[in-house]
């Protein structure tokens, strides 16, 4: 029987998720769901330089947002806990020491001075900023250089210490990457990177194994950024078990921006998100606009990033998640990095939008709408509203500027779109149309529209040319869905008064 598949998302909590972050997610989850198996979400916190306060929060609310909810984590528990590495330090002392004692890495007890000093003694032209590696690691302090006795007194002492992988010096190190095929790395040119730090916390280079290890982890997916580590990680899958359960690897290829990997900076810069909800620093107090905020919807976000990076060989390109997960496959990952356009990415909203149930939609416009200030008592309303202008809105914050006039009339009225072409003829026909539409018995769009064009043409009138007019009088802009279908929402009394007010001023 093949191996369970478990596959694992792993970030660290230092600030909001990116387009990125949460596209590594969502591939994660695809295959796992696919085949049948375990999503898990593990903490990476070993950093404590890095950590930031509610970053945790933030990513399990992006999870919940997207409907990739993990089947094990700090909030879901799982049987191979704690989910937060900084409650597992006690396990990886063990296995640094192990590494010690078979050869595989060494105590290194130089100062932060020390270090300093390499630095700048090593420094050439050709090697700006010189790396604790096998050139220079027979010169420092450390376990490999110093007696046995000495290594024992300073352990003894308690002198500050870490332990450092030691790189084999001629070795080509391979994997077989999903995505990328075959790949080598010459083991000389990586350096003896810190497992165990000084405070006793692993550095993520260990941890990572030794729990993708304990967890069971069959295939550890994870962004292209971490391809240059990945022979430290094989190295020690080797040292430590023997390679045996390695899981699978797989590094997604990088998304882009207008000038290569797409930052933060580019979406300030191009006014488009980056982060999946809004991110507040919180030390700066800087805040990273996020999709959520700006009005996509969960399904599109979701159905785009899949997008970013595969497709199922077919034009298609909306997918639900049910959909997704029965047709993603990891042959169909792109290596090459995936441009994101933001046009591209509103397209897939207002596609969604228009696919979208209104009973579904109800609920998130009128939460909207009464953040934006509208009280809404009326349901039923609401649903004949959304059924209208849903096809208009590319954004679910577009519902605002689409439904805020049925609720209230225009604050402000576009006087300047009508008034040039206003004329005694047409002041004519809307006073002859508030008395019509006054006696009329059937307050319907069709009869509305029949009674507009029957007086316009009686009176010798364009109906086109009167149709801005009408609308400039009922929503304020040159906006909103068909004429009539307002009057018909807005009723009698509210028509005919918005009617009245607007000519006073034209
Ligand atoms: N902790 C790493 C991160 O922040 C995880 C990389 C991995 O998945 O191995 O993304």
């Amino acid at each position: 029987m093949s191996k369970k598949v478990r596959v694992r998302f792993a970030p660290s909590p230092t600030g909001g998720l990116h387009l990125g972050g949460v596209r590594t997610v969502l591939y994660n989850y695809l295959f796992a769901k696919k085949n049948k198996g375990d999503f898990i979400v593990r903490i990476e916190d070993t950093d404590q330089n890095r950590y930031v306060p509610g970053a945790e929060e933030y990513i399990f609310e992006t999870l919940k947002w997207c409907g990739l909810e993990p089947d094990e984590s700090v909030q879901h528990g799982g049987s191979y806990g704690p989910y937060r590495q900084s409650e597992r330090k006690e396990i990886y002392r063990q296995y640094a020491e192990k590494l010690v004692a078979e050869g595989h890495a060494y105590y290194a007890f130089d100062t932060p001075e020390e270090l300093e000093k390499m630095r700048q003694d090593f420094k050439t032209a050709q090697n700006p900023s010189p790396q604790y590696d096998h050139t220079i690691r027979m010169r420092m302090r450390n376990s490999l250089t110093l007696s046995t006795e000495k290594t024992k007194e300073l352990l003894d002492a308690g002198t500050r210490q870490v332990i450092r992988i030691k790189m084999p010096e001629k070795e080509t190190v391979s994997f077989t990457d999903m995505i990328r095929g075959e790949v080598s790395f010459d083991s000389s040119t990586v350096d003896d990177k810190v497992l165990l730090k000084a405070d006793g916390m692993p550095t993520y280079h260990l941890a990572v194994v030794v729990d993708d290890h304990l967890m069971q982890i069959s295939h550890a997916f994870r962004g292209e950024e971490w391809l240059p580590s990945a022979p430290v990680h094989i190295l020690l899958w080797k040292y430590l078990f023997g390679l045996e359960n390695m899981p699978q690897w797989a590094h997604f290829p990088l998304i882009l921006g207008p000038n290569g990997k797409l930052s933060k900076r580019d979406g300030a810069k191009y006014g488009f998100p980056v982060f999946a909800m809004n991110w507040t620093d919180p030390k700066t107090g800087e805040l990273t606009e996020g999709f959520k905020e700006k009005g996509f919807l969960p399904e599109a976000f979701i159905n785009l990033l899949a997008l970013l990076g595969w497709n199922d060989g077919t034009e298609q390109e909306i997918f639900s998640k049910e959909e997704l997960i029965e047709k993603f496959s990891m042959e169909r990952v792109h290596s090459a990095g995936a441009k994101f356009d933001y046009e591209k990415a509103k397209w897939f909203n207002h596609e969604w939008i228009k696919r979208m149930k209104v009973e579904d939609l109800n609920p998130k416009v009128s939460e909207l709408l009464v953040q934006s200030g509208i009280t809404i008592t009326n349901k039923d309303l609401l649903d004949k509203i959304i059924t209208l202008v849903k096809d208009r809105c590319t954004l679910l914050t577009d519902f605002i500027q689409q439904s805020t006039f049925f609720f209230k009339a225009p604050e402000e009225v576009d006087v300047d779109a009508v008034k040039p072409k206003w004329s005694e003829a047409k002041k004519l026909f809307f006073a002859e149309l508030i008395r019509n539409y006054e006696l009329a018995p059937d307050w319907n769009a069709h009869t509305l529209e029949t009674n507009f064009k029957e007086i316009a043409s009686v009176n010798d009138l364009k109906p086109g040319e009167l149709m801005l007019p009408f609308r400039i009088m009922l929503v304020g802009g040159k906006f909103g869905p068909g004429v009539f279908e307002i009057a018909e929402l807005l009723g009698k009394e509210e028509t005919i008064k918005r009617m009245q007010f607007a000519i006073s001023k034209f």
